[in-house]
């Protein structure tokens, strides 16, 4: 029997799994469509059931690749999709969102996010994103790429203040928001989606995990993945093609390492000292 998966706790209080599944690069060759659903399904098996996409992703072919995935089953599913900054308009997000809901086949997203930063004003994204959630089509927006002063200027912003999340690259070699978005959204309840968990699978090779790895009888990626399941108000985002490896991303819930171990990761990897600007892929 698996440890079930722990919880992360939204600002309207939906309880979601702090381990989901990513899919980016998912949706770009029709050969590799079964598999692709097979692990994504593999995962919702296994309690990973909220789903990362986007509009951009294999332009749609994600969302579609998710459809799939989670047809008759959508109830058990927290999908989260995100929106151009291009189309993030007042008219634009609406029209982005229904294209959105039409390839996902669902009528509603769970979450949906502003990719990032773009030109449209944050005052009308946000209306938009109030106007997509009174219609129910969304149930709650928030950002992907924000760093502190962005989140400041959207609580400024009416109704800013609703923002659910901030997606963000977040792992071993990326850990600069724990100098302040990351205490600044602990802070307010805002949960950080950490995308890239693990650094795209770069993080793999890394010697010192290696090593970690092999004294838990577990891989590098379980251990990246079990450093952010160690942060409070942090919901990992691993993508896998290969139900085999979602199968061991989830068996990362298992590992509980020693003070010492960590200790070893922060001098491998160690936490920012003064302020960076946040990353992005
Ligand atoms: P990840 O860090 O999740 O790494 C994905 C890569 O690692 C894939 O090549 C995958 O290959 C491989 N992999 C996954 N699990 C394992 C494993 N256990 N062992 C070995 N290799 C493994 O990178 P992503 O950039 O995909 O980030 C995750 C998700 O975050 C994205 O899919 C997307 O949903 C989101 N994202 C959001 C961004 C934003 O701007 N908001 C930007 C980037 C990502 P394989 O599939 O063959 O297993």
């Amino acid at each position: 029997m698996r440890e079930p998966i722990p919880t992360v706790t939204l600002p309207s209080g939906i309880m979601v799994p702090a381990l989901g599944q990513g899919t980016w690069n998912m949706g770009e060759n029709a050969a590799t469509a079964r598999d692709e659903i097979a692990s994504l399904k593999t995962g919702l098996d296994l309690g990973m059931t909220l789903i990362d996409t986007a509009e951009m992703y294999a332009d749609g072919g994600s969302e579609e690749i998710v459809g799939k995935a989670i047809e008759g089953r959508r109830d058990e599913v927290f999908l989260v999709s995100k929106v151009y900054p291009a189309n993030a308009s007042r008219k634009g997000a609406v029209e982005a969102c229904e294209r959105s809901l039409r390839r996902l086949n669902t009528d509603r997203i769970d979450l949906y996010l502003l990719h990032w930063r773009g030109n449209h004003p944050l005052e009308e994204t946000v209306e938009a994103f109030e106007g997509l959630k009174a219609a129910g089509k969304i149930e709650a927006w928030g950002v992907s790429n924000f760093d502190v002063a962005d989140m400041d200027e959207l609580l400024s912003v009416p109704n800013g203040g609703n923002v659910a999340a901030n997606q963000v690259l977040y792992n071993l070699a990326r850990r600069g928001i724990e100098y302040d978005l990351l205490p600044w959204c602990q802070e307010r309840s805002i949960p950080i989606m950490a995308y890239s968990p693990i650094e795209q699978g770069r993080l793999l090779h890394h010697p010192e995990l290696i090593r970690i790895a092999k004294t838990y009888q577990a891989t590098p990626a379980q251990i990246a993945l079990a450093f952010l399941l160690e942060r409070d108000g942090v919901i990992s985002i691993p993508k896998s093609s290969n139900p085999q490896r979602v199968e061991e991303n989830r068996d990362s819930i298992d590992i509980d390492m020693t003070d010492e171990d960590w200790a070893v990761i922060d001098a491998a990897f160690p936490p920012p000292s003064r302020k960076k600007s946040l990353e992005m892929l």
